[in-house]
């Protein structure tokens, strides 16, 4: 769509009088003279108010795992809103799609994760995954295991539950957050504190901090572990080898349930369909989000093992949990043809035997760019650990100023990427082709120059 100037315009100062954006400099926006409007999307690609095309680097927000334009989906959402378009799930009643997708979720997900439990978003799903780890160990008589142990960097929502869990220090500077009994750890994180040191010795350090941060809480005070398998949000925080044996050994060790948030590796991400199964971990809890329905309809979920849900199932009365959309049921409908797609077009053997290497070749050859200290991918992820030292003596710019710009300069040349501090992060469609790829990287070095 080609807007004229005057529609345009029009259209970015009602943004700017009424729209309250989500994670925004409003200054800045305003600044801008208002958003860029994106009016559509194809594959890999959108389009905004003045025509300009943008290959969108992190599939929306790390969810458009099938691309843009799915006429399948609109199909299967227009086919279940004629027919139901909601009843809950509360009360004794279901309906079709939310069965069909859990019966289709249980068979892709790691062996012994049978029950789900839905909700709208990854926020709302982490929220969930706490209460159930309360309730079921109230249920087993050990009420007094309510710390949930997260990390550094971790990115786990935006509700007040799931700011606490996440380590990011700027979502933890408004009263009342972290809530009581969340407690963080260091992160995998070897470029911040692991340069030079061995793998597996970071890999020690890294779990090491995991078992302090449990014993200064006290044991039997802890009821979880929660950890996204590769840090997303954070900045494509790739755990050295030998980490999550680590960890799930200190939780097994100290009897504490681990949760795995998949909200952003689950899915065909990490060219697995879960990342858990990428990294070998064993979750007694599963979230996801994101991938699920590719973004097409708001929906996430919560897997539970049998270790945690047969308490809960035989006890009487309700669970007191849940959310008027809970298993919506042209969400549900859509969720299920999207994994459909998934299967259907091989799209996690895609990412296994296409993208991988391919974003791990391109991206890597930029290791050596003289603005660049590290590049880090994993399946269809990847992070860029800018070093601006090198082209700023004394490196005394304020942190993240070379990637935004970087960032800034992407984007007006047609690629949507993220600036996470002093990196940038590409979490592209898991449709994307080795030409777009190209594309890509093509787009990211000329950026790469321009700001060196
Ligand atoms: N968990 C992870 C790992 C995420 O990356 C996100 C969002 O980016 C969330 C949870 C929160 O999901 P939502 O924004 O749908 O609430």
């Amino acid at each position: 769509m080609n807007l004229p100037f005057e529609a345009d315009h029009a259209l970015q100062q009602d943004d700017l009088a009424h729209h309250l954006h989500p994670f925004t400099d409003h200054r800045q926006l305003a600044a801008d003279g208002g958003p860029r409007i994106i009016t559509h999307g194809q594959g890999v690609w959108l389009w905004d108010t003045q025509g300009r095309r943008l290959l969108d680097g992190m599939a929306g927000l790390w969810c458009v795992n099938v691309g843009y334009g799915r006429p399948e989906l609109s199909e299967v959402a227009r086919r279940q809103m004629d027919r139901l378009p909601f009843y809950n799930t509360f009360f004794q009643t279901s309906h079709e799609p939310v069965i069909e997708l859990s019966k289709k979720l249980a068979g892709l997900l790691p062996e012994g994760l049978e029950h789900i439990f839905y909700a709208n978003s990854g926020s709302e799903a982490n929220d969930t995954a706490i209460r159930l780890v309360r309730h079921y160990w109230q249920a087993v008589g050990q009420p007094q295991r309510s710390v949930i142990v997260s990390r550094k960097h971790a990115y786990h929502g935006s509700t007040i539950a799931g700011a606490s869990l996440g380590g990011m220090s700027s979502m933890h500077d408004i009263p009342g957050i972290p809530i009581p009994d969340v407690v963080h750890a260091e992160a995998p994180y070897a470029w911040e504190s692991g340069k030079g040191m061995e793998e597996e010795r970071f890999a020690d350090a890294a779990a090491r901090s995991v078992e302090e941060a449990i014993l200064a809480a006290g044991p039997e005070r802890v009821g979880a572990f929660i950890g996204e398998p590769i840090m997303g949000a954070g900045g494509v925080i790739v755990p050295p080898a030998g980490y999550w044996q680590r960890v799930q050994a200190i939780c097994r060790r100290y009897d504490i349930l681990l949760i795995c948030d998949e909200v952003v590796c689950g899915f065909g991400r990490t060219g697995n369909w879960f990342g858990a199964q990428t990294f070998d971990i064993r979750p007694d809890i599963m979230t996801m989000a994101k991938g699920l329905s590719s973004g097409y309809q708001p929906i996430s979920a919560v897997a539970v093992g049998e270790r945690v849900v047969a308490p809960l199932l035989e006890r009487p009365g309700r669970l007191p949990h849940g959310f008027t959309y809970s298993g919506h049921p042209v969400a549900a409908a859509v969720a299920l043809e999207n994994l459909n797609i998934i299967e259907r077009e091989g799209l996690v053997e895609h990412v296994r035997e296409t993208v991988a290497p391919a974003l791990a070749g391109g991206l890597g050859a930029l290791a050596d760019h003289p603005l660049v200290g590290e590049v880090r991918t994993l399946g269809a992820m990847a992070a860029l650990e800018l070093s601006p030292e090198s082209i700023q003596p004394g490196g005394n710019l304020p942190l993240g100023t070379v990637a935004t710009r970087v960032r800034n300069l992407c984007f007006e040349r047609g690629l949507a990427t993220r600036a996470v501090r002093e990196g940038l992060v590409f979490a592209p469609p898991l449709v994307i082709t080795t030409d777009e790829i190209d594309t890509l990287v093509d787009i990211l070095t000329g950026c790469l120059d321009a700001v060196a």
